[in-house]
């Protein structure tokens, strides 16, 4: 038996998520004793593959060929799927990505498996169940999963599970499953990125603003203040319907659910619809002048004040620090 764990990566570098991921799943494989095969696809080079043995796997499967180049939802599941079978996993698990919240409920309905998608914690033993503590209603509540099939498919959300070092190293073997044409039957032709700054639902910090900045053109100290800190931007629903910001950067229960260490909430209210996108992060700071704003009830740590007074003084603190 094995814990199969996929792991993504952008232009041959494996993600944070990735590295996630193969932690998780070597602390799964050792509460059932199994040993961990991470899958890549995609052109990823040896010393990336090596490293995923530091963090836990045994054996990598590389899968590289120019068809895979680029995520194909259908066919990165048939592989997975393949993987799977051919290594007598029992437990599946994945980053609860973007790509990764297609692949899983794909994987699982092939496999007949359960499926526990955004795991926030280790899961728990109950027989030959396992239990998974999972973000549910957009991150107002906790759900406990039973998974109660053979196979179990686990999508852990990304800045969940820290990663970890393991005194593993991995054999990288070169895997070639058959793919039907089928699959293919949606190519992505090309990804062209909408910016090249650090991707909103995998940052570890994110500095995000509302309409209490007035006006697009008061951006520049939030992006200096994401700059210092090596953070995401991001913004409310109103800021970007008002073209204030790209929608990219939209946050909330009808725009990107972000889990980060520390996400700075900056002239933003708190409403509900903005909560939910953002109860997840570990550390939450706001910045608002009005002390009766109803974010300050979800925040650790609070400064009531102008945001035009205080976000300056904050970027002379920390370049100073
Ligand atoms: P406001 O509510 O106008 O708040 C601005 C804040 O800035 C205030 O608290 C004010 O005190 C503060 N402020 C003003 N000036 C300053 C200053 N100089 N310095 C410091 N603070 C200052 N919203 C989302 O964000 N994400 C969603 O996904 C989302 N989905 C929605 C879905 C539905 C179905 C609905 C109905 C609404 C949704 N909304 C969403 C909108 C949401 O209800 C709020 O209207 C929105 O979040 C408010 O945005 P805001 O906090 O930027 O603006």
């Amino acid at each position: 038996m094995s814990i199969l764990v996929y792991v993504e990566n952008t232009d041959g570098q494996f993600k944070k998520s990735a590295f996630e991921a193969v932690s998780y799943a070597k602390a799964v494989a050792d509460q059932s004793g199994n040993q961990v095969v991470a899958l890549s696809i995609g052109n990823v080079e040896d010393a990336q593959l090596t490293l995923l043995g530091k963090y836990g796997a045994s054996k990598v499967l590389n899968v590289n060929t120019e068809q895979l180049k680029s995520f194909v939802n259908q066919a990165y599941a048939a592989i997975i799927v393949d993987a799977a079978k051919s290594n007598d996993a029992s437990v599946l698990i994945l980053s609860n990505s973007f790509s990764g919240k297609g692949l899983a409920p794909r994987v699982a309905a092939k496999l007949n498996a359960a499926l526990a998608d955004g795991a926030i914690e280790l899961p728990s033993a109950t027989g030959e169940n396992l239990q998974v503590k999972t973000g549910a209603f957009s991150g107002k509540a906790f759900a406990f999963v039973e998974l109660t099939s053979t196979i179990k498919v686990i999508a852990l959300n990304p800045n969940s599970f820290e990663v970890k070092e393991a005194e593993t190293s991995a054999t990288i073997e070169n895997y070639s499953p058959s793919i039907d044409a089928e699959d293919f039957s949606t190519i992505v032709k090309d990804i062209i990125r909408a910016t090249d700054k650090i991707s909103l639902p995998e940052a570890d910090i994110v500095v995000s603003a509302g309409r209490g900045l007035k006006g697009p053109e008061n951006w520049g100290m939030i992006e200096e203040l994401a700059d210092v800190l090596g953070a995401a931007t991001a913004c409310s629903k109103p800021v970007s319907d008002a073209g204030w910001r790209p929608h990219s950067e939209h946050v909330g229960q009808t725009g990107i659910a972000v889990s980060p260490n520390l996400y700075i909430a900056i002239g933003i209210s708190g409403a509900i619809q903005h909560l939910a996108g953002v109860s997840a992060s570990k550390t939450i700071v706001v910045i608002n002048k009005d002390p009766e704003a109803p974010f300050f009830k979800v925040a650790d740590y609070g400064i009531v004040g102008d945001a035009f007074d205080v976000i300056p003084k904050l970027i002379v603190a920390l370049k100073a620090y």
